[in-house]
């Protein structure tokens, strides 16, 4: 493999790529992304795997039988009063994340039934193939989860001078970008603060690209984001227990991430019900099986049902807090806001592709020993 240099930016939204942004990499698509979030997304660029294939969706999975919290169940159904006392239920909630590890706003009687789930292709503990472990990429990883006591705005930037200085002569690199995301959450997509960081992204990669090739004029250069992001014109309270009743396990179980609300429903009778009144809801739509078939999410441990709120609302309250933000991504991923970028220094082959797709084509990419223009 030729040296390759692979930015990734988390929630760069095509619709927002200024036609002046790094001119110096002629082949440009649209990335159409999957269902769920980052931690999916970027499995899907870089190792090419659906969440079927990863066995995993966003970052909690219903596993009643296994959860990593089981045994505290009876202490948790103790604390679930809490519910309806928001600020002692967050307290609790943060209290028991920092022993037990990321409790979201899970209700402490779900808590033994999920477990947190998910890993990036960049951890060490990612238990696939990816791009970045194939033998041909030897290189540096430039990652914000080894910058200790660096928090944002300011990591990019310090992320990114760390990768011009780790720039050598036959050797890889790559670098992730993590803090345009956390804007979009904070302040919407197309904010000032929002468009600021995309001309900052544009001049500190400027400099980057131009000093790997100049180390590496054979060299393969790549940047691509995981998803697009749309702006947060309310909540949606999705009211679950009103319609269905209070979950039990033998009747059906939910989940509701800022997006995607999901449900198991072990019982056939109560799931048509359940599917007929999803589908009439007016604030989002059931994912098909079809659906689901095409972007790798056909397992049941994902939910019997699957449900993704429209763009513009989000769900509130979910399972990962009270808040929306201002912006959100996860939404249907054929919406042109969800569209993520795919930059590369060689032509690509049509304009748009899967997340599940890029992969191949960076592999291809990078294997070929073809001269930079
Ligand atoms: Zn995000």
């Amino acid at each position: 493999m030729r040296p390759s240099l692979i930015v990734f930016i988390d929630c760069l939204p095509f619709s927002y790529l200024p036609e002046r942004f790094l001119p110096e990499l002629p082949g440009r698509a649209s990335v159409r992304p999957g269902f769920g979030y980052s931690v999916n997304l970027v499995a899907e660029l870089f190792a090419g795997m659906t969440p079927d294939e990863l066995g995993f969706l966003n970052i909690f999975n219903y596993n009643p039988g296994n959860s990593w919290l089981r045994g505290w169940a009876p202490a948790l159904r103790l604390l679930s009063p809490l519910r309806h006392a928001y600020y002692l239920d967050r307290a609790a909630h943060r209290a028991l994340s920092r022993v037990a590890g990321y409790t979201g706003n899970i209700p402490f009687s779900y808590l033994g039934a999920f477990e947190p789930t998910g890993s990036y292709p960049f951890d060490p503990s990612f238990p696939h193939p990816t791009l970045l472990s194939s033998p041909g990429f030897r290189g540096t990883l430039v990652l914000h989860s080894r910058l200790r006591n660096v928090r944002p705005p300011g990591r990019d930037r310090v992320l990114v001078e760390r990768a011009l200085a780790a720039v050598r002569p036959g050797e890889g690199l790559f670098l992730s970008l993590p803090d345009l995301d956390s804007l979009v959450h904070s302040t919407g997509v197309g904010s000032p603060e929002f468009l600021a960081r995309i001309e900052d992204y544009r001049a500190w990669l400027g400099e980057l690209v131009a000093a790997f090739r100049q180390a590496n004029p054979d060299g393969y250069v790549a940047v691509v984001s995981d998803h697009g992001a749309a702006n947060v014109r309310g909540p949606y309270d999705m009211r679950v227990e009103r319609h269905f009743g209070r979950p039990r396990p033998d009747r059906y179980m939910y989940f509701l991430d800022a997006t995607l609300a999901r449900f198991w429903v072990p019982d056939p009778g109560l799931r048509s019900e359940m599917a007929a009144h999803l589908a009439e809801e007016r604030h989002g739509a059931l994912v098909a099986e079809e659906e689901r078939s095409e972007y790798g999410v056909t397992s049941r441990a994902f939910g019997d049902l699957i449900w993704v709120v429209d763009e513009g609302l989000g769900i509130s309250p979910s399972f990962l807090g009270r808040g929306t933000g201002k912006g959100l991504h996860g939404y249907h991923p054929a919406l042109p806001s969800q569209q993520a970028v795919f930059l590369s220094s060689e032509d690509l082959p049509r304009p748009s592709f899967r997340t599940t797709a890029v992969y191949g084509e960076l592999r291809r990419a990078m294997r070929q020993a073809q001269v930079l223009r």
